[in-house]
């Protein structure tokens, strides 16, 4: 007889039970640069036919793509964007701004982001959209949801070892620690207690039901991938807590963005699970992600983005749009 886990209902894993493996992750960020079509993303990604077929498929029925025929005789398919799927835009420029802000030693090359709007370079932001402050893992609090209570964990929990596109074509414009983040589920649930507050190795082992070797294997990672300090707690000897680091901090943009996304496509009828206040306001969060120059909401077919090489000053002006609601190709590079 099996058994089942069961789990903190929430969003962001309903989320990431849908677009939160490697080749997903990489499989849309290409979707909003533009790509459509099965060649297309085998050429890019260099990811063996069979598994790029699953994951269309699983995309498609969860109504994030949708599959449309391009030419009738004789019929070939495209993969376009749903209107769900355009609203990972902003989990997507998320991702991009934490890579940025903290990967950057490692790069030679960058993705610098223009918001054709206000015509300026600028950095997404993810603010309060009541008070406008930007919004920071320590300014925030949860409270349950309508939608609260556990619901069955996914019966199959991802493995580290799955086949890694590292070097995938692309790779400066968001993959690596973010995507190592979210495509690992275990790694993910254990961050997602580090921003509930939870920060001893017993009680994130109750939360998550967790396997005692599993979760000291991912509680070691992040540590060295300097998401989370270890450190000695204070009441008690012997014993320690894992606690959000400046960078592991700033990853909340992105679980926020996760979050409103699967509170608006995935929460059903209940409603979410779990609801944010903004401190500085006291009010709910609604979060918007915008221009940090202009403050405008940022929208894919208003953003355009440049490749700068180190070194060097930017690389042509006038780059075309990450994508559109047709998912225009604007590679440009
Ligand atoms: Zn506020
Ligand atoms: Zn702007």
């Amino acid at each position: 007889m099996t058994t089942h886990r069961y789990i903190r209902a929430n969003s962001v894993e309903r989320a990431l039970n849908i677009i939160g493996d490697r080749w997903s992750l990489l499989i849309l960020r290409d979707s909003f640069l533009g790509v459509r079509r099965f060649q297309d993303w085998q050429r890019r990604l260099a990811i063996p036919r069979q598994r790029l077929a699953d994951r269309l498929k699983k995309l498609v029925a969860h109504r994030v793509l949708r599959k449309v025929r391009y030419v009738e005789k004789p019929p070939r398919y495209e993969y376009r964007l749903t209107a769900m799927g355009r609203d990972l835009y902003t989990v997507a420029l998320m991702i991009r701004r934490w890579e940025d802000r903290w990967l950057t030693d490692r790069r030679q090359r960058w993705v610098w982001l223009f918001h054709s709007t206000c015509g300026r370079h600028m950095d997404p932001r993810c603010v309060c959209g009541r008070c406008g402050a930007e919004v920071i893992a320590t300014q925030t609090r949860f409270e349950d949801g309508p939608g609260a209570g556990r619901e069955r964990a996914p019966g199959r929990v991802q493995r580290r070892s799955e086949a890694s596109p590292m070097g995938a074509a692309n790779p400066q414009f968001f993959i690596e620690l973010a995507t190592e983040v979210l495509a690992d589920r275990w790694t993910y649930m254990v961050i997602g207690c580090a921003f509930l507050g939870i920060r001893r190795f017993d009680a994130m082992r109750r939360e998550l039901a967790i396997a005692t070797n599993i979760l000291a294997d991912r509680l070691s990672r992040l540590v060295d991938d300097g998401l989370l300090k270890r450190l000695p707690a204070r009441d008690r000897a012997g014993v320690y807590d894992y606690v959000l680091t400046e960078k592991g901090k700033d990853f909340f943009p992105v679980v926020v963005a996760l979050m409103t996304w699967g509170d608006r496509w995935l929460a059903g009828d209940k409603g979410p699970p779990l609801i944010l206040y903004h401190q500085p306001c006291g009010r709910r969060l609604v979060p918007r992600f915008v221009c940090d120059r202009c403050g405008g909401d940022l929208r894919p077919q208003e953003v355009s983005y440049r490749l700068v090489v180190a070194h060097q000053a930017p690389i042509a002006a006038g780059a075309g749009p990450i994508a559109t609601p047709d998912g225009i190709e604007a590679d440009r590079h």
